[in-house]
């Protein structure tokens, strides 16, 4: 039997806005069992905005939420730290429209929920079992959810960049293969792009701090990557996070190919089109499904 989980204490943090480039105070709080995570704005008179797949508004460049005109925006990273942790129900507390952007990764908030600690809820957990293959496709982008007895992604990225090139994760969640593969792997940009959206006055927070950078033909940070294959890595990531909007944790193995917030939000609308699609079970998953594909056969299929 798997239970719902909370944090045991609030806990705090500030860094700067992505876009805005100015400073934002973040507080995890914990929440009744079914709450969800709410973000909370607290300059706005706590107006609240529940982190569900129908209140996205806008993928263009990070994933921002709103309901009845209150606005949160790059919610992924800290979204992913806390489904890849296992909380469930959580209040995040902002005092700006933006999730401060920390060091590019979720490893930050990793290390502050683990400082206020998780507790476990007297509620059963409830689970979104993936009935029958959804998929989404645009031109030679995919994203696709299959049957599965328990969640993985497998991701390909593709761009024509020697610093990045074919890269592909095959990824198995658990808490720890969460934090130990994912956490700490970092957003990217290429030069070009970083400083376009910065003469139109976004990523005014953008630096070297807190992105791998990919200039012409090197990446940019003299520290290097966090690890070889750090950008699809990410991508697996913010997946993570993009798909935890379905507000259950999911039972199912994500395929995406070159897909990023826009993929994975249309792949949540599909899922939720049809009934059929899914079934939501509590507590706790028996499979009846056949072994899982061996890594070559995933390959192949999103090559
Ligand atoms: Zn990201």
């Amino acid at each position: 039997m798997s239970f719902q989980h909370t944090l045991a204490t609030p806990v705090s943090c500030a860094g700067i806005g992505l876009h805005s480039g100015k400073c934002v105070t973040l507080t995890l709080r914990p929440a009744p069992a079914d709450a969800g995570i709410v973000f909370v704005r607290s300059d706005l008179g706590g107006a609240r905005v529940s982190a569900t797949a129908r209140n996205v508004v806008d993928t263009s460049l990070a994933t921002k939420l709103s309901h009845r005109g209150v606005r949160v925006s790059t919610v992924e990273h800290i979204l992913a730290a806390l489904h890849g942790l296992g909380v469930d129900n959580a209040v995040v507390e902002l005092d700006a429209e933006e999730v401060p952007i920390m060091d590019g990764s979720a490893a930050p908030f990793v290390v502050l929920i683990r400082a206020a600690g998780i507790r476990e809820q007297r509620k059963a957990r409830r689970i979104l079992v993936i009935a029958r293959t959804v998929q989404v496709k645009d031109g030679d982008k995919l994203a696709e959810l299959r049957p599965s007895d328990r969640f993985r992604v497998s991701y390909t990225i593709d761009f024509e960049h020697p610093s990045i090139s074919t890269q592909f994760f095959d990824y198995r969640h658990s808490e720890s293969a969460f934090e130990r593969d994912l956490s700490r792997a970092r957003t990217f940009g290429f030069l070009h792009e970083v400083e376009a959206l910065q003469a139109m006055g976004l990523a005014q927070g953008g630096s070297l701090d807190n992105a791998v950078v990919v200039g012409a033909d090197a990446i940019l940070n003299v520290e290097g990557l966090r690890f070889s294959d750090e950008f699809v890595r990410h991508k697996v990531l913010d997946a993570i996070g993009d798909l935890s909007l379905a507000g259950f944790r999911i039972a199912g193995h994500l395929l995406a190919k070159k897909a990023g917030h826009s993929m994975n939000q249309a792949l949540l609308a599909e899922l939720f089109s049809n009934r059929d699609n899914y079934r939501i079970v509590e507590g706790a998953f028996e499979a009846e499904l056949p072994a899982p594909q061996p890594l070559s056969v995933l390959e192949n299929a999103v090559a």
